[in-house]
């Protein structure tokens, strides 16, 4: 048997009944199949000629391996193939559209990558002295003043390295100020329809947490808001535009009452996308917000680059955030501040997130894409989001439960349940079908207030006639799915993969690969 039919291709039915014929090689057309790279390298391969190891006494005083490691080995042109084969099996923002809601997929246009890698800044160390490093530091600083005058804040820290690392470093600030001012404080109020990133980060910075319950429209309850607040609530933190696709109107009138009742405001910024250039955060009596460069501002995230979190604070919250941070002086030099000087400059900095400055490769992107946008382009990018969105969700709502259709216009996203299915069908095989229509699903199962949610966020950069071939395919899934159409119930059917047991591999992932003897051995 070749290495190939290991990795478990079996010929199979087509949708039509009709049976594919079997390969030779697995391979179907142009679609190869591709085994594991223990399976198709030895030991004895390789792809580069290495000198004979001359005489060498060991220094490790017997602590050195006495088995090879055993790693596969493979000629230079088949770890090309290999991982170029893989690298097919992915789907992409740059293959095709990517519906998923709560993630911002938008497109990472060039220019920000033809900037990202221009060698001033792709080539800096974070360990340069810092006189050698003023391009890098104004770009960070001037970065950071766009992201305050877009939210209306008074500071921002720009190394969290992702969104839920943002949470993580307001909730600190949050819990330094009340440190400071001897507080005890140690409920935090997220609601119901909020990412599940909110409630970890404040259980993790050790606050206890306790749900607010939606309104029939998908809003906060500011009532039961309200009747909750009091002198052990530390804070709320509150997704807006919110997880529902909807825009929280009460926002000020949130942070009124909280703060009058002595707490503070976390607002996850996640969905900025949906109002930037419209609404400044600052307005809405924020004291804390992280923005997912990686969502708003076009940073590639996903398999394509590491996130980036930067954090706004207000004034009232700016002296507790992290170090360091870039200053500009008045002779227009930058520099870093990375220590604080017990009473004297910032005293109350809770610390470091990070080991240096954040991710500087996502700050250039982002502020090239910022700078190429302008003011009244970023405007553009939410209105465009947001017209992209109430598209999809007023051309699918004859065709699918939209719970918050009579909310209002959706923002940036808009939510479907997977009421009126039929009988045994479900929202797991709407997002197969969609895969043999060659997208990638859209966020299922997210919010939780909604039963067998469907979360469509289609970005502001798609075309009418991408969005039309896709309510296309949505609405010929959901027919079928309707009219209760067995072969969606094993559906994906064109994809290298049918359906995987997912429970399984979740609960017993296998995450080390054993030479066949030995894993039958481990049975
Ligand atoms: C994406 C997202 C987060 C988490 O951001 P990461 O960068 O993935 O850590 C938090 N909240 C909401 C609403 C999000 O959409």
């Amino acid at each position: 048997m070749s290495a190939l039919n290991q990795s478990g291709w079996k010929p199979e039915m087509g949708p039509s009944g009709d049976a594919k014929p079997a390969t030779f090689t697995g391979n179907r057309a142009l679609m190869l199949e591709e085994a594991l790279i223990f399976e198709i390298g030895t030991t004895d391969t390789t792809g580069v000629d290495l000198p004979e190891v001359g005489n060498v006494t060991s220094r490790l005083g017997g602590l050195e391996r006495n088995r090879t490691i055993g790693m596969p080995g493979l000629s230079e042109p088949e770890t090309v193939r290999h991982y170029t084969r893989l690298s097919r099996q992915n789907y992409a923002i740059d293959l095709g559209f990517f519906p998923l809601g709560s993630c911002t997929m938008k497109h990472n246009p060039r220019l920000n990558e033809k900037v990202a890698r221009m060698a001033g800044f792709a080539d800096v160390h974070p360990l340069q002295p810092v006189e050698t490093v003023q391009g890098a530091l104004a770009v960070i600083n001037e970065l950071a003043v766009w992201l305050i005058e877009l939210t209306g804040m008074h500071g921002v820290a720009m190394t969290p390295k992702a969104g839920a690392h943002g949470e993580l470093c307001g909730i600190l600030a949050i819990k330094a100020a009340l440190e400071a001012r001897g507080d005890p404080r140690s409920v935090i109020l997220v609601p119901e329809s909020a990412h599940g990133t909110n409630p970890a980060t404040a259980a993790f910075a050790g606050f206890s947490v306790e749900n607010i319950p939606a309104t029939s429209e998908g809003r906060v309850d500011l009532d039961a808001l309200k009747a909750r607040l009091g002198p052990d609530v530390a804070g709320v933190m509150i997704t807006n535009p919110n997880t529902c696709g909807l825009f929280e109107r009460d926002m000020k009138a949130i942070s009124d009452a909280v703060h009058a009742a002595g707490g503070y405001v976390y607002c996850d910024g996640a969905n900025f996308n949906a109002i930037v250039g419209r609404v400044r955060p600052g307005d809405l009596g924020i004291d804390a917000m992280h923005i997912n460069l990686h969502k708003t501002f076009s940073t590639p995230h996903g398999g394509g680059g590491p996130g980036s979190g930067p954090v706004v604070m207000s004034k009232a919250l700016s002296p507790y955030g992290p170090l360091p941070f870039t200053e500009r002086h008045a002779d227009g030099r930058y520099s870093l501040v990375e220590e604080e000087t017990v009473g004297e400059r910032h005293p109350h900095s809770f610390g470091r997130m990070t080991a240096f400055h954040g991710q500087m490769g996502m700050f250039t992107r982002a502020l090239s894409y910022i700078m190429s946008h302008g003011a009244d382009g970023l405007r553009q990018v939410a209105e465009d989001a947001v017209l992209n969105a109430n598209y999809i969700l007023r051309s699918l709502e004859g065709t699918m439960d939209a719970p918050f259709a009579h909310s209002g216009p959706c923002m940036h996203e808009a939510l479907f349940s997977d009421s009126g299915l039929a009988e045994g069908f479900t929202t797991l095989d709407i997002a197969k079908g969609l895969i043999d229509e060659g997208y990638h699903p859209m966020t299922v199962y997210f919010p939780l207030v909604v039963h067998g949610a469907m979360l469509i966020e289609p970005t502001e950069t798609e075309s009418k006639a991408t969005l039309d071939q896709f309510i296309g395919a949505m609405r010929s899934v959901v027919q079928r799915a309707k009219a209760g159409d067995p072969s969606l119930k094993s559906a994906p059917h064109h994809a290298p993969r049918r359906r995987l047991d997912e429970t399984l591999a979740a609960r017993k992932p296998m995450l080390v690969w054993h030479e066949p003897e030995e894993a039958v051995a481990a049975e």
